[in-house]
């Protein structure tokens, strides 16, 4: 309805590109690539021709060298019009935080040219979504080369992306403990080994191709460890799980606005004829409306607190974005239901689009870390407790 505030992104010119893409790739093609779960690529190669595969990338390898805020304005609109390409990029984001910080620099240059697309493949089959414990196996091969092993659960555009950031367990240490002994590795699309299991087939984001991968005697190069090994955790604890949350929290505030959107303009057009009156008009149909747009305010808020206590690096930065993707995923949910029950049978059928936004919606909850999971960790910080239990004997 056009009412909520506008992001408070700087100009930098990103953001005219991002319209466009949008309405020429991104948003005509959004209901079929739901409808067929196909994988967004012509979106994606869009997005990329203009610059927005390398938005985070540095200047000095010819990225947009822009800002988290400035990524979660480009996934939330990107959302708004077709999650599944938001997520694809949203877990892309979160791949090149870590390569730009331990990559190499000819892949952060493709990168930041828009001509590699990367995801993160951290869930495994054996530890579900405990990402923090993996199951998989790094064993040093012959000469200078690791060999990787491991059933990944699920990687969004599995078979599709020109690598994935993949974890492990140490090299040095092959015993899984509770959480946080992991290393990390650029692991290229095409390595042979790797086999996409199966074609993903989802209640929503049907075209993030989020499928298991397996890998069997991946041999990478020793030099495509990303960081030290043993340290993946904590590597991701400041690349590529804040990127991942504060977006993940993007996507939902995105689809949460579209679904505002749609039940407002649902409710300017629907008539009661023996009345007289739109819907607008009925006092219970405007203070459901109300309910939404103010859980889609509240999330806009802490989204952005969240952003501004990571900019300034406030004291409790590690807490809000421990807590912005619960709390977006948990408003997204009830905002989908909520405009389900609002805008009634057009609602459920597919004409008005919510029914597809409210299977998106549903997605970020499950996501790992899950709301259950970011719960867990929040518990533990505010009490004082590690974010893990100690290892296993
Ligand atoms: C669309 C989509 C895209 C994804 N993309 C990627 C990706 O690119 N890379 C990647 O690595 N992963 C990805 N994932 C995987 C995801 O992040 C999770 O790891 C995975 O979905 C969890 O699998 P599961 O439901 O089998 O886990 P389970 O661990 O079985 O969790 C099932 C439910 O139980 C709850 N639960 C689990 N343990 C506990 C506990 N101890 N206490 C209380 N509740 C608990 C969870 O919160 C969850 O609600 C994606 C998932 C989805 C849905």
């Amino acid at each position: 309805m056009g009412m909520a505030p506008e992001f408070p992104v700087t100009a930098t010119g990103y953001e005219s590109v991002l319209s466009a893409v949008i309405e020429r790739s991104v948003g005509p093609q959004a209901a079929e690539i739901d409808r067929t779960g196909a994988f967004p690529r012509e979106g994606v190669q869009a997005l990329g021709e203009a610059g927005l595969l390398g938005l985070l990338s540095a200047r000095n390898v010819g990225g947009g060298g822009e800002s988290l805020e400035a990524a979660a304005h480009v996934i939330e609109t990107v959302g708004a019009r077709c999650a599944s390409t938001a997520t694809v990029m949203l877990m892309h984001y979160a791949a090149v935080a870590v390569i730009e910080a331990h990559g190499p620099q000819d892949v952060r240059r493709l990168i930041a040219r828009g001509d590699h697309l990367s995801s993160l493949a951290f869930s495994e089959v054996g530890s579900r979504s405990h990402f923090w414990a993996p199951i998989g196996t790094a064993k040093a091969g012959d000469g200078d080369t690791v060999a990787l092993d491991a059933r990944k659960s699920w990687v969004t555009s599995a078979g599709h992306a020109d690598s994935y950031v993949w974890s492990s367990r140490p090299l040095a240490c092959q015993k899984t403990a509770a959480g946080g002994a992991m290393t990390l590795w650029l692991v290229p699309g095409k390595a042979a080994g790797l086999r996409v299991a199966a074609k993903f087939d989802g209640l929503g984001l049907r075209g993030s191709a989020s499928s298991p991968v397996s890998g069997v005697n991946v041999m990478v190069p020793a030099d495509a460890r990303l960081g030290n090994d043993g340290a993946g955790w904590d590597i991701a604890m400041v690349t590529a799980l804040p990127t991942l949350l504060v977006l993940n929290a993007a996507l939902s505030l995105g689809i949460m606005e579209a679904l505002v959107a749609e039940a407002g303009a649902h409710l300017a057009r629907s008539r009661l004829q023996h009345l007289d009156e739109t819907l607008v008009e009925q006092p219970v149909s405007r203070a459901a409306f109300a309910r939404l747009r103010i859980r889609t305010d509240g999330v806009r808020a802490f989204l952005r607190d969240t952003l501004e206590a990571l900019a300034t690096g406030r004291d409790d930065a590690t807490l809000r974005v421990l807590e912005v993707k619960a709390v977006a995923a948990e408003a997204a949910s009830e905002v989908a239901d909520g405009a389900l029950q609002l805008c009634g049978d057009a609602a459920f059928r597919k004409e008005l689009g919510i029914e597809r936004l409210f299977r998106d919606a549903l997605g970020a909850r499950v996501m790992a870390p899950t709301t259950e999971a970011l719960h867990d960790f929040v518990g533990r910080t505010c009490l004082g407790l590690p974010l893990f239990d100690a290892a296993r004997a």
